[in-house]
């Protein structure tokens, strides 16, 4: 499939591996979930090159580690500036490969460029601690001190920025990395490490393996160089790798799904709300671990709410993101159309009504249409599962005390939503959600600044924010002994 880019070589098909770029006899496809095209392909890579890129960024370690945090920082500044300078290529090669409008698309461009400034201009702050000593004669320093060469393994729904949110604060402090993208999307990510490279980041540093995902994962959460691994993806995929890992106690984030409850009281201002639906739940598709994925409106605006709700989701454009206008693009693919098309009909099974939409867009892609299902009860597939995709069931409550505790169930502790414009119960509602994320009053909680990360079984660790630059660092503690 033809895809229109400024600089064609930013379409790279060969992995990046300690600056070189490595290529195999076979090779994997890959698609436009909109089109169903195929859009290019990658090597099927497996575990040589993996080992090859541990081996690279073990090399690279020393070297980078001993730079100054200011010049590591020149660098990754130089890198944040050629990804705003090819913003739209990159956008581009988002919506090709991903699907998400291409609005979205550079809105993905400038966040994960975010992440590389933030993290530059943090990394020149880890700062230690002095701590008075235990005996006279004795004194403590703690020092912090980057973990060593890194793995990330990241999803398809932000090809771009899950990588620079691990990479940024993982270069900024010393490390090294090897990222084994989604093979649904591996074109974004093969991008920015040739963006890395013209910024002058060295051989090494950075690689990425894009290929066979067994083969590749299992090198890098075995391998004992690696000393910390960032996984962003499914919970049951985590929890397999975490599992692993451990083996060789690894260092470990994980970022896990979510099943965020979105509470509307009756004191809420209904239009702010409606707007934090539309964000939080059609965004990308509904494809964001922090989608909002089951509503909870109390009943004495239930009917009104949903009414306004169903106008709302009426006046979405489903289609290719590339064509100006849409906001909702295809699902990633087959098996996420199927899912999504299981919690309607649970739904309905269930005796939920479903308003609008309900079924899978006849044709080329993998288009579901924009879902609105009433009367939905609380024990239904949709209120249990992560759905990630453009459905948004809705749950009638009637005291603050039924929603708190519906909200609360499952495993899932990522991303929760409320709106209302009383104080007291703001305070109380905002303590009582078992997140860790809290959105009051606001559908978009993600940014570089805050930081990003779930309790329970959505993982733990924290990326962005002045936090995020400790799942990078070791504390070193020295304790001496003076005459
Ligand atoms: P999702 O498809 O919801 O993003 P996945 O957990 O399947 O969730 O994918 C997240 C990342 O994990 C992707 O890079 C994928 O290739 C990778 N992955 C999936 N299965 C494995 C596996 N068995 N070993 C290593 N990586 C895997």
């Amino acid at each position: 499939e033809e895809l229109p880019l400024t600089r064609a070589d930013l379409r790279r098909e060969k992995n990046y591996i300690d600056g070189r770029w490595v290529d195999s006899d076979d090779r994997i496809m890959v698609r436009n979930p909109a089109t169903g095209r195929i859009l290019g392909s990658i090597p099927d890579a497996g575990a040589d090159e993996a080992e090859l890129a541990v081996a690279a960024a073990a090399r690279a370690f020393p070297q980078w580690s001993a730079l100054s945090a200011a010049e590591r920082a020149g660098k990754l500044l130089r890198w944040h500036d050629l990804i705003l300078d090819h913003r739209e290529d990159l956008a581009r090669l988002i919506t090709a490969e991903q699907g998400k409008p291409i609005g979205e698309a550079l809105w993905e461009v400038g966040y994960a460029a975010s992440f590389i400034r933030w993290f530059a201009e943090e990394a020149r702050r880890v700062y230690g601690d002095i701590i008075p000593g235990h005996a006279r004669d004795m004194r403590i320093a703690v020092t912090r001190e980057p973990v060593g060469v890194t793995a990330a393994i990241t999803p398809w729904n932000f090809p771009l920025a899950m990588i620079s949110r691990k990479a940024g604060p993982a270069l900024a402090v010393g490390c090294t990395m090897v990222v084994k993208p989604s093979e649904l999307t591996p074109f974004s990510a093969l991008a920015l490490a040739l963006l890395a490279g013209e910024a002058g980041i060295p051989n090494g540093v950075l690689n990425i393996v894009a290929g066979e995902a067994q083969p590749i994962g299992k090198v890098l959460v075995t391998h004992p160089e690696i000393a910390k691994l960032s996984f962003t993806g499914s919970t049951g995929v985590g929890k397999m790798l975490a599992s692993v890992a451990m083996q060789s106690v690894k260092r470990l984030s994980l970022e896990l799904g979510g099943n965020a409850p979105f509470i509307v009281f009756d004191d809420a201002d209904l239009e702010a709300a409606l707007d934090g639906v539309m964000a939080s739940k059609f965004r990308n598709a509904g494809q964001t671990c922090v989608c909002a994925n089951r509503f909870y409106v109390q009943s004495g605006i239930y009917d009104v709410f949903v009414d306004r709700l169903a106008k709302r989701i009426a006046g979405l454009q489903v289609g290719n993101g590339m064509i100006d206008g849409v906001n909702v693009g295809p699902l990633i693919n087959d098996a996420a159309v199927t899912k999504v098309q299981s919690h309607v009909d649970d739904a309905s099974s269930r005796g939920a009504r479903v308003l609008l939409g309900g079924h899978a867009i006849d044709g080329a892609g993998h288009f579901f249409q924009p879902t609105l299902v009433r009367d939905l009860p609380p024990d239904a597939r949709l209120c249990r599962e992560e759905t990630f995709g453009p459905l948004a069931g809705i749950v009638s409550f009637d005291t603050e005390g039924q929603a708190i505790a519906m909200a609360n169930e499952g495993n899932a502790g990522l991303a929760a939503y409320f709106y209302t414009r009383d104080l007291s119960r703001s305070h109380r509602v905002a303590e009582a959600l078992q997140y860790g994320m809290v959105g009051l009053n606001t559908g978009q909680i993600s940014t570089e600044v805050a930081p990003f990360g779930g309790i329970k079984q959505s993982g733990f660790g924290r990326e962005g924010s002045r936090y995020g630059i400790d799942e990078y660092l070791n504390m070193k503690l020295v304790c001496t002994a003076i005459e």
